[in-house]
């Protein structure tokens, strides 16, 4: 039933869903000691001057924190070499992606993006009332040539995340350069870096190598995953000062937070002090894929905090099948299935899982 004229592309679309809880999959299965491996979250929780910081700045939350995030923007030019008025802050990466929608998508334009990626892609284009123009990955990695032919000219925004999610694979800044070089200069190109610190610096810097470059490519990262900062909801963005005077428009007022502005300055402050636990995180990757692959599975290269395996029509079987020892993975179905990398533990009963479950490729 709907109450109101609730706009039709609201009724179209489905239910936002999050991964699952360890705890549902133990109440579901009649099991305990269930870990979650579904939503690519950091295992370890933060430092203790980031958790310092934000207990420090909840006793004052009874005032509106910054709106524009002054501090934040700053030490985030500072840490990554930009002027301030390159940054902007927002709610998640995922806040700021949406900001991107708002801001350069209107009903009838179209957006691409190589496909299988980031959930939220065609979420928000279905909320603006655009296209959002699917371009099929190959051998789990992107097709940019047909992305770069898909484009025509009512597309505003192209949306490359990588390494992508849920295939893991990357492109290099060389690609991106070649591929925004075809296009129509007034084409917002979005590099989503989500997991940009577990990936090969051989794969190069956006900041670096293209943003100086091409005014209409936008960077976005966020502290939630390597930074452990996924509750908070803290995300940047790199652009040309233009762009993020417009973006900046769209933020909802107030939306990061005093304690997340907190946290996240702590992070970024300390950046340097969360170097063990991501080599730990990449060590436990290469430790999971060495296994996999001597098990006779073929994994694309995974170059963030997560493996993608290739289950085809047999993934929700699989997924099933995990959760009932205890290990929650996020599936897509008919397609694969993504396992996030966690404590060497939890790594551990995943890969046990498979074992037990016969690990037939
Ligand atoms: C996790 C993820 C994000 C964003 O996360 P936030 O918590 O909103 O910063 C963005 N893009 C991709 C591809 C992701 O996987």
């Amino acid at each position: 039933m709907s109450i109101g004229r609730v706009r039709p592309a609201i009724t179209g679309l489905p239910a936002y869903h999050p991964g699952k809880a360890a705890e549902q999959a133990e109440a579901e299965h009649g099991i305990s000691g269930a870990v979650k491996l579904a939503s690519n979250e950091n295992p370890y929780e933060p430092i203790p001057q980031v958790v310092e910081a934000m207990q420090e700045a909840a006793k004052g939350v009874n005032r509106y924190a910054d709106h524009r995030a002054t501090g934040l923007r700053e030490a985030i030019g500072d840490w990554i070499g930009v002027d301030e008025r390159q940054v902007s802050v927002g709610c998640g990466s995922v806040g700021l992606l949406q900001q991107l929608f708002l801001t350069y998508v209107d009903a009838g334009d179209e957006v691409v993006s190589p496909w299988r990626s980031f959930e939220a892609y065609p979420i928000f284009a279905q909320l603006m009332g655009a296209t959002f123009v699917e371009v099929p990955l190959v051998d789990h990695r992107f097709d940019l040539e047909a992305a770069a032919a898909a484009v025509i000219p009512a597309t505003k925004l192209v949306l490359l995340a990588t390494p992508n999610n849920p295939t893991g694979t990357a492109v290099s800044t060389a690609e991106i350069h070649e591929f925004v070089s075809g296009l129509p200069s007034d084409v917002i190109v979005v590099v989503d870096e989500a997991y940009r610190e577990f990936l090969d610096p051989g794969f190069g810097d956006p900041v670096r190598d293209l943003v100086p470059q091409f005014a209409n490519l936008v960077v976005t990262r966020t502290l939630s995953k390597a930074y452990g900062l996924a509750g908070v909801r803290t995300g940047y963005l790199v652009a040309h000062p233009d762009v993020v005077t417009e973006v900046d428009k769209t933020l909802v007022p107030f939306a990061v937070n005093a304690i997340a502005q907190a946290g996240a300055l702590a992070a970024v402050r300390n950046a340097s002090a969360y170097k063990p636990a991501i080599d730990r995180l990449l060590a436990e990757r290469n430790r999971v894929v060495s296994a996999l692959t001597d098990a006779g599975w073929k994994l694309p290269d995974s170059q963030a905090n997560f493996v993608y395996l290739d289950l085809g029509e047999r993934t929700l079987e699989v997924c099933v099948e995990l959760e009932r020892r205890g290990v929650v993975t996020r599936p897509f179905a008919g397609e694969g299935l993504r396992v996030t990398i966690g404590t060497p533990e939890e790594n551990a009963k995943f890969l046990g899982a498979m074992a037990e479950m016969g690990g037939d490729a």
